[in-house]
């Protein structure tokens, strides 16, 4: 067992994703960081709206000739304002114009300023308007009243919902009730949230609680991904794949599963000037049919492959000799491993179902092309047990070939500053460490796990899930706060998922839709969409870095609200009642209040401080202390700024952009060095070991799957056109494609009578789903295959509702050892005709 919050692996991961991975279990302490005056930058702040009304418009033109915001007169129903936003269909974050007639958004349109996104709006993006529009999204504030998961709600003020959450109702227990039978253990509320730009909002708020108990999205999404390139080279690069010659796509669906600028550098400009792509996956893909080469590997098997690849490198003496002798820690150990154990490509061949010739072919071109050669790092789930060390493989084949911080290679690019903003962590004596494990002898405040070896700031969702359901918690946890995530259709085993929603006290959602989770919720919060917000500004690094802001377009529709205003009216009142408590268990506190006045304590733990403020000004002030007024301004009106964008942003055509010259990209910042605290390649983190990780990458006989006689292992994906479950109720999207569908091998098909659209019964150990079949000779006899996102059973879900197949009703609850992510690609499941 390893607690990771202080030690070395976690300074290499807190560089490069600070939100997804920050440690929380650090010491809580009492302090006012990076304190803003945010009566000066209310001062100069301006909103999007006002900027954007219509006489403000018509005199905004830039500088190089674009008008950013305008009066358009392209509708037929008059004059529309323009006002730039970011896309929030899915995580990518590209820059879009709303266009507004009558205060209705009409349209959404790509904004071509913004470098990471380069004049790019996918139809998902398009269909952002069903988000707003959606008759069946959360209206209102409501409390249960009807049975936990029966979804029986009544409508209340904002002022109601605030009061139940406080105080409970003749349903559900309050937090004041909780927190006094629980003597002011703050962890005995669980925080969770899915991917956003205002996750960081509803985490100070967790900050400020004073839980240990943070859950988030990375154990269920890309852990393993992150970790294992973050102990190896420090950080989670970039691929350029436009200056790419060569590039090896595994398990990523790109043409697929988002389209983005890089998506298209990939499979347009990258392959229009020669450039050659390798796809490695188990199924035919539309990213397959883009390929020069399309390698059908086993599923859960790149590790061997990857392996395979290094071995010939190494034997062949193939690989880039100079950067490593100068960038590499253990390269000489992990040489013997990889020779000492024969990783050969015909060792390779028996375990992956590739041909060894196909695999010495591309460990040879991969070389003869770098270091504009990229092992594609891949953004996605974890698939199988052995994920956090395929990805450790993969950062140490691709610095072999040298292309780490280099043009056509991986690269870090350049991250713009911002300014700080107000949080508070108060220290509360009485708030235990997080509830990681059951101990034989366990100690308050020592960290210990017994599921997997190091625990990330994001935490295991699976085995904190089944721990809790188990009873196997170090202390009570009553109740949770749900932000933006949908645990019931995100996370393998619904229902077990149902059963820890059922057990809590107290859950309160705060969400834009109507979603399976909500239905388990005794109060709902609704949340605006993101059209009708303004969400805290971010920098986005990379080759052209760049600042973006998701500016307000619209007032919020019926009683919703941005969660920031939601916890600005939530912590006034819960703040002072929960503090009394604090109060009265808290021994520090009362050692305070004999020395200070009430206010004077209280002021420590008063949870409106980081919410004081509009988002607006708070984004002003973290731009302008920075850049300037101007900037901040700039920000506002193009909905993008770096440093000298003026001068540098140039239209050149209609679909092409320069957004810094060719001198000014941050192709190579470090000299090639990595981003670990050695600035070296991390071949064998003999630290893992202690932890029972292997320090180097090898293959273990326990990774090869067994595919049980009459079974098959289910694989699950996703879709351009849908995000998880998050768009899973979009009407315009479904009008691209209704519903999710089984692939099932043809000759399999036709041996069990099922053809197109018939209705199939996907079962496992965990539960069952029904969906209809898609026959095809793109999927393996052993293998099945459906999207993500489907399934729900939410009656409030017009869409949505009992459409298609939930993947997560049927995976089994695996945990991956290392980080505890879950492992989605290892369940045998069996399926029929219904
Ligand atoms: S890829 Fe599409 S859905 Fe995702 S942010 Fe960009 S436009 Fe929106």
């Amino acid at each position: 067992m390893f607690f990771i919050s202080l030690d070395e692996l976690i300074h290499q991961l807190e560089n490069y994703e600070e939100e997804m991975l920050m440690s929380v279990e650090v010491s809580r302490r009492k302090f006012l960081q990076g304190s803003v005056a945010l009566s000066v930058a209310g001062a100069s702040a301006i909103s999007a709206t006002s900027l954007f009304s219509s006489e403000h418009a018509s005199k905004q033109q830039s500088k190089n000739g674009r008008i950013p915001s305008k009066i358009t007169e392209k509708t037929g129903t008059g004059q529309a304002v323009e006002v730039a936003t970011l896309c929030e269909m899915c995580v990518n974050k590209c820059a879009a114009i709303a266009r507004v007639e009558d205060g209705i958004i009409t349209k959404l349109n790509p904004n071509p300023m913004f470098p990471k996104s380069k004049n790019m709006l996918c139809p998902r993006g398009n269909a952002g308007l069903q988000a707003i529009y959606d008759p069946d999204r959360l209206k209102y504030p409501m409390i249960r009243v009807g049975e936990k998961g029966e979804g029986k709600f009544k409508r209340v003020t904002w002022d109601e919902a605030y009061n139940a959450i406080l105080n409970g109702t003749d349903k559900f227990t309050g937090l004041a009730k909780i927190l006094e039978e629980e003597e002011d253990n703050r962890s005995s509320m669980l925080f969770c949230a899915g991917e956003g730009m205002a996750e960081h909002t509803f985490k100070q708020f967790y900050q400020a609680f004073g839980s240990s108990n943070w859950l988030n999205h990375a154990s269920l999404c890309l852990q393993t991904v992150i970790s294992g390139y973050g102990v190896t080279l420090g950080a989670y690069p970039q691929s350029d794949l436009e200056n790419a010659e060569y590039i090896v796509m595994a398990g990523a669906n790109r043409a697929e599963a988002i389209v983005t600028p890089d998506t298209m550098d990939c499979f347009k400009r990258t392959k229009g000037r020669g450039a050659k792509l390798i796809c490695v996956d188990p199924r035919f893909t539309n990213t397959a049919a883009k390929a020069d080469k399309w390698l059908a590997i086993k599923p859960g098997t790149d590790l061997a492959f990857v392996l395979a690849l290094t071995y010939v490198v190494l034997t062949e003496e193939i690989y880039n000799k100079e950067y490593v002798a100068e960038h590499f820690n253990g390269f000489d150990e992990y040489k013997e491993s990889v020779i000492a154990n024969k990783y050969t490509p015909e060792w390779a061949a028996e375990i992956t179902g590739l041909r060894a010739k196909d695999i010495y072919k591309t460990a040879r071109d991969f070389m003869a092309h770098a270091p504009k050669a990229i092992y594609y790092p891949g953004r996605r789930s974890t698939f199988a047990s052995n994920d956090f060390q395929l990805r450790r493989a993969q950062a140490i084949f691709q610095g072999l070939g040298g292309g780490i911080d280099t043009k056509g290679g991986l690269i870090f690019g350049k991250k713009l500053k911002l300014g700080k903003h107000e949080a508070l962590e108060p220290l509360y004596d009485r708030a235990e460490a997080r509830a990681i494990n059951k101990k034989d002898h366990p100690v308050k405040g020592e960290p210990g796990y017994a599921d997997c070896a190091i625990v990330s700031g994001g935490g295991s969702w699976i085995s904190w899930r089944n721990r809790y359901i188990e009873d196997k918690m170090p202390y009570k946890v009553r109740g949770m706060f749900c932000y933006k995530h949908n645990p019931m259709m995100n996370m393998p085993n619904t229902a077990k998922t149902a059963k820890m929603l059922k057990k809590m006290d107290l859950v309160v959602t705060i969400d834009t839709m109507p979603s399976d989770t909500v239905m388990y919720a005794d109060v709902v919060l609704p949340e605006c969409t993101y059209l009708e917000r303004t969400d805290p500004v971010k920098t986005f690094a990379g080759v052209e870095p760049s600042i973006a802001v998701r500016n307000k377009v619209v007032d919020p529709l019926f009683e919703t609200k941005p969660v920031r205003e939601i916890l600005q009216g939530l912590t006034a009142k819960i703040s002072k009642p929960l503090f009394d408590i604090t109060k009265k268990y808290d021994e520090e506190v009362q050692d305070e209040l004999e020395d200070s006045s009430y206010e004077e304590v209280y002021a420590e733990f008063d949870l409106t401080l980081p919410f004081e403020g509009t988002q607006e000004e708070v984004n002003h002030h973290m731009v302008a202390s920075i850049y300037g007024d101007e900037a901040a301004h700039t920000l506002v009106k193009e909905g993008v700024y770096y440093p000298n964008m003026d001068k540098f942003y140039k239209e050149l055509s209609v679909n092409e952009h320069q957004y810094y010259p060719e001198k000014e990209k941050a192709y190579s910042v470090r000299g090639g060095k990595v981003k670990t605290p050695s600035g070296k390649v991390e071949c064998n983190l003999k630290n893992l070991s202690s932890k029972g990780v292997d320090p180097m990458p090898i293959w273990r006989d326990e990774y090869n799957f067994k595919v049980q006689d009459g079974k098959f292992r289910l694989l699950t994906g996703r879709h351009a056109q849908f995000t998880q479950s998050g768009t899973a109720n979009n009407a315009m999207l479904h009008d691209l494609i209704m519903t999710n569908y089984i692939w099932i091998n043809q000759r399999i098909a036709d041996k069990k009578g099922i053809k197109f659209g018939d209705m199939i019964e996907v079962s496992s150990n965990t539960g069952a789903t029904r969906l209809r079949a898609y026959p095809t000779e793109k999927i393996g006899p052993d293998t099945l295959f459906f999207i993500h996102g489907f399934g729900e059973e939410s009656e409030e879900l017009t869409w949505a509702y009992k459409n298609g197949g939930n993947d997560n009703a049927v995976i089994e609850d695996k945990v991956e050892p290392v980080y505890g992510s879950a492992v989605m690609h290892e369940t045998n499941v069996e399926i029929k005709k219904v």
